[in-house]
C-alpha cells in the first residue's frame, strides 16, 4: 500500500497514519516529524528549517524533497508507505513522481481528509503529543487517561510551538495557496479519494479502509 494522506493542518493525517501503520505494518513518513527532529538535534537542515516552521510557512522544496527521496529508498518502504504532510506543493508532487518512477513504484491512492476550518483550529489548539514516544492526543477528542501524561510511556505531553492560533491561521493560508491545488493534481491522475474528516477518529479510519478496499 503506497499512500498519501492529504489535508490541511489538523485534518487528522498523523492520527490516521498511526492507525494505518498498525494495520498494514508499513512506515509513516511524516516530513513534519522529520523536520522537528532535525530542529531538536540542531542539524544543518534543522537550522535551515526552523524559521520557516516557527512562522507557519513551508520549508523550501529542495530540503523536503531530499529527505523524502532518501527515506523512500529504505528497505522498510519496500512493501509500502504512508506519506503524511508530503507533498505540500506541486513541485514536491512532481519530484515525488520522479523519485517513485526511479524506484519502479506507483502510488495506490491519495486520501484527502475534508475538515471545516473552525474544527481545524479547535483540533490544533487542543493537540498534544508525548515528549517521549510521540503519541498524539487531543485534550477533548482523544484525551489521555491521566491529564498531561502519555498512556503508553508515562512521559509528559507537550504542545507544539506552531499550534498557537496566530501561526495556525498562517498555516491555513499556506495550505489553501500551496497545497490545496494538489487535490486537482491527483484527481487528474485518478488517485484522489475524498474522505469526510469531520467524523470521529474511528469512523474516519473506517472510511479510509473502505475507500482503499474499493480500489
Ligand atoms: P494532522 O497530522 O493532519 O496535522 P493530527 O492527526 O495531528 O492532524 O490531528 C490534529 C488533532 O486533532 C490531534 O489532537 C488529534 O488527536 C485530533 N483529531 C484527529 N482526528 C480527529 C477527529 N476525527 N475528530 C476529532 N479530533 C481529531
Ligand atoms: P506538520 O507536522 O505536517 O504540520 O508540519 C509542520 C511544519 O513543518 C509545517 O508547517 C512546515 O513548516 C514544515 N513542513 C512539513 N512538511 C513539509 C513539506 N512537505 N514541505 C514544506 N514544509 C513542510
Amino acid at each position: 500500500m503506497k499512500l498519501i494522506l492529504l489535508g490541511p493542518p489538523g485534518a487528522g493525517k498523523g492520527t490516521q497514519a498511526a492507525m494505518l501503520v498498525e494495520r498494514f505494518g508499513i512506515p509513516q513518513i511524516s516530513t513534519g516529524d522529520m523536520l522537528r527532529t532535525a530542529v531538536r538535534d540542531q542539524t544543518d537542515m534543522g537550522k535551515k528549517a526552523k524559521a520557516f516552521m516557527d512562522a507557519g510557512g513551508l520549508v523550501p522544496d529542495e530540503v523536503v524533497v531530499g529527505i523524502v527521496r532518501e527515506r523512500l529508498q529504505n528497505a522498510d518502504c519496500d512493501s509500502g508507505f504512508i506519506l503524511d504532510g508530503f507533498p505540500r506543493t506541486v513541485p514536491q508532487a512532481d519530484a515525488l513522481k520522479q523519485s517513485l518512477s526511479a524506484l519502479g513504484k506507483d502510488l495506490d491512492a491519495v486520501v484527502s481528509l475534508q475538515v471545516d476550518t473552525e474544527a481545524l483550529v479547535e483540533r490544533l489548539t487542543g493537540r498534544r503529543s508525548c515528549g517521549g514516544c510521540g503519541k498524539g492526543y487531543h485534550i477533548k477528542f482523544d484525551p489521555p487517561v491521566q491529564d498531561g501524561i502519555c498512556d503508553s510511556c508515562s512521559a509528559v505531553l507537550i504542545q507544539r510551538d506552531d499550534d498557537q492560533e496566530a501561526t495556525i491561521r498562517n498555516r491555513m493560508d499556506v495550505y489553501h495557496e500551496q497545497t490545496a491545488p494538489l487535490e486537482d493534481y491527483y484527481r487528474q491522475d485518478n488517485l484522489l479519494r475524498s474522505v469526510d474528516g469531520m467524523a470521529d477518529i474511528a469512523a474516519v479510519q473506517d472510511q479510509i479502509l473502505r475507500t482503499l478496499q474499493a480500489d
